[in-house]
């Protein structure tokens, strides 16, 4: 492997996160059950118009903002024609010569991969291949779906790159809104084109392409999979010829599947149906403006302005989920670090026990910070608060009663009297000591003890230091 440079280059497929398909007003949905989803221009009956929904247009020219491409002004739609059964029209609209994005870049940790386009298209049905005697069954609802696909130069060196890649690209898309990027249902799908050369040798080799890696696992494998394998070949006398091939990973191998088609064998001519579209830069303009920050930035404000470390805003950003989250409870809790250690902590490891979702809202979460800030209760009775509402579903308020407010004030002064009645060595003790604070400590332990945790301890914490006085 060590004589040997990999080569690169992704072609990424993104639903995109629209109401209703890009052609027709048939919902945009995951799941229902097959072919209920389908109306007569998304199976492509003949005659029937496709109609372009602005709302994916407008998903695409958003995702380039976010990777500094170059928005056209005229984007175009082409026929791009082949035959398979999931495709009823026999050809797909998409676009090659005139797409929504083009260039741009994302970089990573030591590179940075340059975008060759980004273009709008539509999903085709989806293929089962059943058991059953009955064979290959269609659903045509994925028909018609809003896709973005991205092309990358030949830039990627390493199947960590790639990866590296793809993690940046799905958290730039959720981010911004663009796409939800659920693997696990194929709403990003990715080609992985591949070749291999001798290290350093200024021409690329010849390249093989695998489609539709539905992992980042299976990308991983897939490109060191093929590496090796165009190595072997190449140092057995042979040559790589240039081929579609499917990746097994069942198996985790590679298989030929046919040469490679070229742009020329789809025949792509202009979609006589679609219209040209015009993008005024007053329209990117305001897409621009509807852009929430990406991570990066997110990260650099939390490590700035709230002086959080590397490591906490790292991990605050990685989801859109748990930075909305953060920003939600700051807004009711303004206190970045605190905020930041309860989810690092609580609510992170309840989540790595098995909840996928985060089970206490963010203003739950910011009254009991507050509370703890206030003394009102003690940090351990607020986790203990945090496990009741997280589990059971139980309010706050109820809560604080019993753990906060639990013991009344008069009943509180008692119970600070009678130990300082009954405690005159620690009184002293508390006068002559180098470290009274310890002292302090001890009696507002023992309130603690006596009333289970359940006093308030701001009021604790008064009544004692009178009662010391
Ligand atoms: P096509 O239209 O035939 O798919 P493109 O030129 O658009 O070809 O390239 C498709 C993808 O293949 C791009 O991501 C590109 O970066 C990548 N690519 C091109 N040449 C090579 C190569 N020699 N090795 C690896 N990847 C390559
Ligand atoms: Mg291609
Ligand atoms: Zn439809």
């Amino acid at each position: 492997m060590q004589e040997y440079d990999i080569v690169i280059g992704l072609e990424v497929h993104s639903e995109l996160k629209t109401n209703a398909k890009v052609f027709c007003s048939c919902k945009n949905q995951f799941g229902q059950a097959p072919n209920t989803n389908c109306c007569p221009v998304c199976v492509g009956l003949p005659g029937a118009l496709p109609v372009l929904n602005q709302k994916a247009v407008q998903l695409v020219i958003k995702a380039g903002l976010t990777m500094g491409c170059e928005i056209n002004d005229i984007a175009v739609f082409e026929r791009k024609n082949y035959f398979y059964p999931d495709l009823a029209k026999a050809y797909q609209i998409s676009q090659l010569v005139r797409p929504i994005c083009l260039g741009g870049e994302i970089k990573l940790k030591t590179r940075t991969v340059r975008l060759n386009r980004i273009h709008l298209e539509e999903d085709a049905g989806k293929l089962v291949h059943s058991t059953a005697a009955i064979g290959t069954l269609i659903d045509y609802n994925r028909g018609g779906v809003p896709l973005m696909e991205l092309v990358t130069e030949p830039d990627i060196r390493s199947a960590d790159e790639a990866v590296e890649f793809l993690t940046k690209l799905r958290q730039r898309l959720i981010f911004a809104g663009v796409a939800e990027c659920k693997m696990e249902q194929g709403g990003m799908r990715c080609d992985v084109n591949i070749s291999v050369k001798k290290k350093g040798a200024k021409e690329f080799g010849e390249r093989t392409e695998m489609k539709n890696l539905n992992s980042f696992k299976s990308v991983y494998r897939a490109i060191n999979y093929e590496a090796n394998r165009q190595i072997e070949v190449i140092e057995n006398g042979g040559k790589i010829v240039q081929e579609t091939r499917k990746w097994d990973d069942n198996h985790g191998k590679s298989i030929s599947m046919r040469k490679k088609e070229t742009s020329s064998d789809y025949r792509y001519f202009p979609d006589p149906d679609m219209l040209a579209v015009e993008i005024s830069r007053e329209d990117v303009e305001n897409l621009k403006k509807e852009l929430p920050p990406m991570p990066e930035e997110l990260k650099a404000k939390y490590m700035e302005e709230y002086g959080l470390s590397e490591y906490e805003s790292d991990i605050l950003t990685k989801e859109k989920e748990l930075s909305d989250y953060f920003n939600k409870t700051l807004e009711k809790a303004n206190n970045p670090k605190e905020v930041s250690n309860w989810i690092l902590t609580e609510i992170l490891s309840k989540m790595k026990d098995g909840s996928e979702e985060i089970k206490i809202s963010p203003n739950d979460l910011a009254k009991i910070i507050k509370l703890v800030e206030k003394k009102t209760v003690t940090r351990t009775n607020a986790k203990e608060m945090l496990t009741r509402v997280w589990e059971n579903g139980e309010d706050i308020d109820t809560l604080v009663k019993e753990y906060g407010g639990g013991v009344d004030e008069t009943e509180l002064k008692k119970i600070v009297e009678n130990l300082i009645k009954n405690n005159p060595k620690a009184v002293e003790d508390y006068k002559t000591s180098p470290t009274p604070e310890k002292v302090f400590r001890w009696f507002i332990g023992q309130v603690m003890k006596e009333t289970r945790g359940k006093a308030n301890a701001t009021k604790a914490e008064e009544f004692v230091k009178e009662g010391l006085k």
